[in-house]
């Protein structure tokens, strides 16, 4: 009997991801220190393996722990902030004067709280695309025990045609490479690898074609994901034609800066050629459905995330924020799934087989970290989330696939493991204080409404007594 740290044995369901897309009824994991060693049947593994701790997977489905592609931790104070606005309105008038407002305190309880809310929805790593206060991040990830990757936000054009930035925000292209290199320097592999991080030119329409191609060219001498967002609205292409003669991804394309370590958040408004670019660079994706229905940006209506897939291009999911109100991953692929379905008169364009590998292997592509998370299998890190059973969102279960894609609710997550360690325990997250923080996040919205200014746009139109 060999020894090892964590065994999860007794799965109803186990559902690996690995290359031959094996599911093990009756399934379990062993694992020593981060990762694993070997995913199988539980009575060949536990004939095999003895551990200290075992984590009991009855009545629950097993997968590998999700990867949100696209997920703003410093906006997740911001839920019910900017509903019913376009996308201008959206970040010029509400998130970016959000953003701009936040302390270091606030970005440090905002990405708390948004650690937590992944944990307790089974994902088990995060893209975070930056903000100003990216040490915040780091801490709050440091002490939750979640895998991501971190940025600080870098824009150099104060006023585009896509809209002006807040002061705060302003900055030149010399202080905008340095700060965001800083951050590669300061949290690139830190906590035992756990943490990455990554250069972000955050919204294409207000970088410089200087600050755009000097982040490709780090990110590839340093190895590291460059991110930015692209093509996320009408608005952003008409900006970007008007300001450059050529739509965003033609225009990175004409700059030298797509490449398979380039990761495109959004890319809901593409030209036929700009589909074709995608897939000759193997650049990066992230669809976010439900920030674009929330605020009717048209990304499925308009968008080309089923041809890319076909393609072969890496299309993950992302929640993106809280200002558009959940940041679950499995509704996120419910609301992805059907509503390319009903906007495509097509049931079978997104099946939930599809959907869960981009939540899963395809979010681990995205985040470069492919060769070590994004499914079950010997050598992988121990990402794992399990998923409880034992509730009415997930009976009759016949096919857990369909069940985790159209049914089932993301914090029936139960137990959830990050680099070996288990960070939530039946439904207890183990490394934060969760009253504690609940607590303080109703204590300090107050504060937030006060210096965001924006109280008036956002409490409820009804009397309140
Ligand atoms: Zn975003």
């Amino acid at each position: 009997m060999r020894e090892v740290d964590l065994i999860v044995s007794n799965a109803d369901w186990l559902i690996t991801l690995d290359d031959q897309r094996q599911i093990y009824r009756d399934g379990a994991v062993a694992v020593a220190g981060n990762t694993i060693v070997e995913v199988g049947k539980s009575n060949a593994i536990l004939s095999r393996y003895q551990s200290k701790k075992r984590v009991s997977a009855r009545r629950a489905v097993v997968i590998p722990g999700f990867v949100d592609g696209h997920l703003h931790s410093s906006f997740q104070m911001s839920r019910g902030l900017a509903d019913e606005v376009g996308s201008q309105q959206f970040l010029f008038e509400r998130m970016y004067p959000y953003e701009a407002a936040l302390s270091a305190d606030d970005s440090y309880l905002s990405s708390l709280l948004c650690t937590v809310n992944c944990i307790r929805h089974g994902v088990t790593c995060f893209i975070d695309p930056g903000n100003y206060h990216p040490e915040q991040t780091v801490k709050a990830i440091a002490e939750t025990g979640i895998r991501a990757i971190v940025a600080k936000s870098s824009m150099d054009i104060a006023k585009s045609a896509f809209g002006t930035l807040p002061p705060r925000f302003q900055e030149t292209t010399e202080s905008a490479l340095a700060t965001g290199l800083q951050v590669i320097k300061d949290f690139h592999n830190i906590h035992n690898g756990r943490i990455r991080a990554s250069l972000s030119f955050r919204g294409v329409n207000n970088c410089t074609d200087e600050l755009i191609r000097s982040m490709k060219q780090h990110a590839d001498e340093s190895g590291v994901l460059v991110q930015a967002h692209a093509c996320f609205a009408k608005e952003t292409r008409d900006a970007s034609l008007r300001q450059h003669r050529l739509p965003e991804i033609e225009r990175l394309h004409a700059i030298g800066a797509l490449g398979p370590n380039v990761l495109l958040i959004h890319c809901g408004w593409l030209s036929p050629k700009e589909v074709v670019l995608l897939r000759e660079f193997d650049v990066k994706v992230v669809a976010c459905a439900s920030s674009s229905m929330h605020n009717a940006y048209g990304n499925i209506l308009m968008g080309s995330i089923p041809e890319l897939l076909e393609m072969g291009v890496s299309v993950s999911v992302g929640s993106d924020h809280a200002c558009s109100g959940i940041v679950d991953l499995t509704t996120e692929m419910f609301v992805l799934s059907t509503a390319y379905k009903e906007v495509r008169l097509d049931p079978a364009v997104m099946p939930p087989e599809k959907v869960l590998e981009m939540a899963t292997r395809n979010g681990a592509a995205c985040a470069l970290w492919k060769d070590e998370i994004g499914s079950l299998e010997a050598g992988k890190k121990a990402d794992i989330a399990i998923f409880g059973i034992n509730n009415p969102d997930w009976l009759p279960l016949y096919n857990p696939i369909s069940n985790l894609i159209y049914a089932a609710p993301g914090n029936t997550a139960r137990t959830v493991i990050v680099d070996g360690s288990v960070i939530m325990e039946e439904g207890r997250v183990q490394t934060v204080d969760e009253e504690a923080l609940y607590k303080e996040v109703l204590e300090r919205q107050e504060h937030i409404l006060e210096v965001t200014g924006l109280a008036k746009s956002v409490l409820p139109k009804w009397p309140t007594a």
